[in-house]
């Protein structure tokens, strides 16, 4: 079933996935009837919708388990690792900063702080199946283009509903024909896994499906995210940009930087790299190929470092 996309493609591709932050004209509630498959195996009260085929589900549960792999290495703290280097790549230097003093700047800075600590907290019991916030929800997950948003370079969409009425809050993510061409990380990760320079170029992973699932999940407002999160930039090296030229307060609403940081960390964690995986620019300024020690990875520790967490 591998689809062999070409590097080149990961940046046409410009918008990977897909948000949509409200679709006023809902008419029809969107909830599940009894044609729906209800899924035990996932997140708790998820729906898989009837017009998926057989091998469709199974793309959507692969990258679901996926996507827990990189959930979990995101969100359940292993001592020793520092966690501080994709962190700051990824959510800006301030990801973690508190503020002690009573201005504005104080406040907002710690505003930042406790949403991504808080979006990391739900992430981790959500995918544990025992969530704490949201209250009463359901997630459906369609393989029908229902909100006709597929067009094309696009992977998955998010769309939230909220019905007073039925103290119900529905996250449907849409899976377009993309996400189901699209390859899983495992495909990804065995394509370089003997290339130290390949397995440290995160552009080689972000669009498995299973960072697309995360990322979608990412959006699951007061589930997941709250504030609810956007779609400011996608992939590695716009999300890096992002980060790095505005900070935390210009990255922590964006779906696409959780979804990466958990990318990048459970990576280092699996191929015991020095540093995390980086965007490939990144790679190429620090660690020219040309270089023909390039690979002695302990003579870039201290670069690498602190570009990461100083500039
Ligand atoms: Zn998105």
């Amino acid at each position: 079933m591998p689809i062999s996309i070409p590097l080149v493609s990961l940046w046409l591709g410009f918008a990977a996935t897909h948000h949509i932050p409200h679709i006023i004209a809902v008419e029809k509630r969107q909830a599940p009837d009894e044609e729906w498959h209800r899924d035990y195996d996932v997140f708790p009260n998820t729906y898989i919708d009837p017009k998926c085929t057989e091998q469709q589900i199974g793309i959507i549960k692969s990258a679901w388990y996926d996507s827990k792999l990189l959930a979990d290495a995101q969100t359940n703290q292993q001592g020793g690792y520092d966690y501080n280097v994709p962190h700051s790549m990824w959510l800006g230097k301030d990801w973690v900063r508190w503020d002690n003093s009573h201005s504005n700047a104080a406040a907002a800075t710690n505003r930042h702080t406790f949403a991504i600590w808080q979006n990391f907290e739900n992430l981790k019991k959500l995918y544990a199946g025992t969530p704490t916030s949201g209250g009463n929800f359901q997630i459906l997950w369609y393989c029908d283009d229902i909100y006709n948003a597929c067009d094309g370079s696009t992977h998955a969409y998010y769309n939230n509903q909220q019905l007073a009425s039925e103290d119900l809050e529905i996250h449907s993510t849409i899976f377009c024909d993309r996400f189901f061409a699209a390859e899983s990380l495992g495909v990804q990760m065995e394509r370089h896994k003997d290339n130290p320079r390949e397995r440290l170029i995160i552009d080689n992973y972000e669009t498995s499906t299973a960072v697309t699932m995360l990322h979608e999940v990412y959006h699951y407002k007061h589930l997941v995210a709250y504030p609810s999160t956007k779609d400011d930039a996608y992939h590695a090296q716009k999300c890096y940009d992002l980060a790095h030229d505005q900070g935390t307060p210009g990255v922590y609403r964006n779906a696409d930087s959780y979804a990466l940081d958990a990318l990048a960390i459970y990576l280092q964690r699996h191929w015991q790299t020095v540093i995390p995986p980086a965007p490939q620019e990144w790679i190429d300024d620090y660690m020219p190929a040309s270089d023909p020690d390039w690979e002695n990875m302990k003579r870039f520790e201290h670069d690498g470092r602190d570009s990461v967490a100083g500039n």
